[in-house]
C-alpha cells in the first residue's frame, strides 16, 4: 500500500514523508502503523539491499479492503489453505518436532490407557476425541486468518496442561506480565527487528502497538533461528508474524519481553 496511518499522531503518511522524519522518530512511529482503509496491522520496510523499494504493508487486510492491490507482495500467501484449517472438533497436540509429519490418532477420553485399549475393542470407552498434532506454523496461520479459531473453545494440550484455544493464545497487544510464569502461546505482528547487546548479539523482534513488547532470541539461538527462518537482512522480519510459546517477563528497565527458550518454541510467518 502507498500510505499508512500512524496511530500515535493520527496522521496518514506516504513513504517519502515518512522517511523524511528521520531517526529516531521513524523507529518509534513504525510500531504504530495501520492500513488507513481497513485498519489491518501495518508495517514499514526500509529499502532492501537487493533493490526492493521501501514500502508499507498490512497483514492481513480485511476481505473488502482495496489497499491490498495486486502489486502488493503482502497479499501473496496470506490466505488459509483448506489443508491448514484446524477443525473445531479436534483436540490439538502441539508438534514441536520440526519437520515431523502431521498424523491423526484416536484417543479414548478415559485417561487410563490400559482401560482405553480394552474399551476400544468393546466399544464401551465413552466419547471418543480426535486428537491431532499440529505444527506451530499451522497454528499461527489459523490465528492470523481465522476469527473462529481465535475464539474457539476447543482444547489444546501442552506440557503444562489442557487449555481452551481462546485462553491459551494471547495476542501481543494483550500480553501481560505473569508473575506465576505460566506458559502461553503469544502471537502477533513484528514491526521491526534489531540485533543488540553483547557479541554475539541477541535478536530482538519488536512488536507493534503500545505494549512495547519484544520477543528475544538469545545469542546462543540466533544461528538456529536464521537457519530455520532464513533472512537476507533484518528488515525482512518487518511485517512477519510470530508465534512463541513462553511467558512474559519484565526487564530491569521495565521492558516487557518473551525470551525464546528453545528454537522449537517459535515460528515465523514472513511476508512472502
Ligand atoms: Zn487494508
Amino acid at each position: 500500500m502507498d500510505v499508512a496511518l500512524c496511530t500515535i499522531n493520527n496522521t496518514i503518511y506516504d513513504i517519502a514523508t515518512f522517511e523524511a522524519l528521520g531517526e529516531p522518530t521513524l523507529s518509534q512511529l513504525r510500531r504504530h502503523l495501520l492500513c488507513p482503509r481497513c485498519l489491518g496491522a501495518g508495517y514499514y520496510r526500509k529499502a532492501a539491499r537487493s533493490g526492493q523499494a521501501a514500502c508499507f504493508g498490512a497483514r492481513p487486510h480485511a476481505d473488502y479492503c482495496d489497499m491490498a492491490g495486486p502489486e502488493s507482495k503482502t497479499c501473496l500467501g496470506d490466505t488459509l489453505a483448506d489443508a491448514d484449517v484446524v477443525n473445531s472438533g479436534e483436540r490439538i497436540e502441539v508438534d514441536f518436532d520440526f519437520g515431523a509429519q502431521a498424523f491423526i490418532h484416536v484417543a479414548e477420553s478415559h485417561p487410563d490407557s490400559a482401560y482405553g485399549r480394552s474399551a476400544r475393542g468393546t466399544g464401551q470407552g465413552g466419547q471418543r476425541t480426535h486428537t491431532r498434532q499440529r505444527r506451530l506454523s499451522t497454528l499461527l496461520k489459523n490465528l492470523m486468518f481465522s476469527e473462529d479459531f481465535r475464539g474457539s473453545d476447543q482444547l489444546i494440550s501442552v506440557d503444562t496442561g489442557l487449555f481452551p484455544v481462546r485462553e491459551f493464545f494471547v495476542p501481543f497487544a494483550q500480553a501481560r506480565v505473569d508473575e506465576r510464569g505460566l506458559m502461553r502461546g503469544y502471537w502477533g505482528l513484528v514491526s521491526d527487528a534489531a540485533a543488540t547487546g553483547d557479541q554475539p548479539p541477541s535478536l530482538w523482534l519488536n512488536t507493534g502497538g503500545r505494549q512495547d513488547l519484544s520477543v528475544v532470541v538469545g545469542a546462543d539461538l540466533v544461528d538456529d533461528f536464521t537457519q530455520r527462518f532464513p533472512i537476507m537482512e533484518l528488515e525482512d522480519l518487518a511485517g512477519a508474524y510470530v508465534l512463541v510459546f513462553g511467558c512474559v517477563r519484565l526487564s530491569k528497565n521495565d521492558k516487557k519481553y518473551i525470551a525464546v527458550s528453545d528454537i522449537s518454541r517459535i515460528t515465523v510467518n514472513k511476508v512472502m
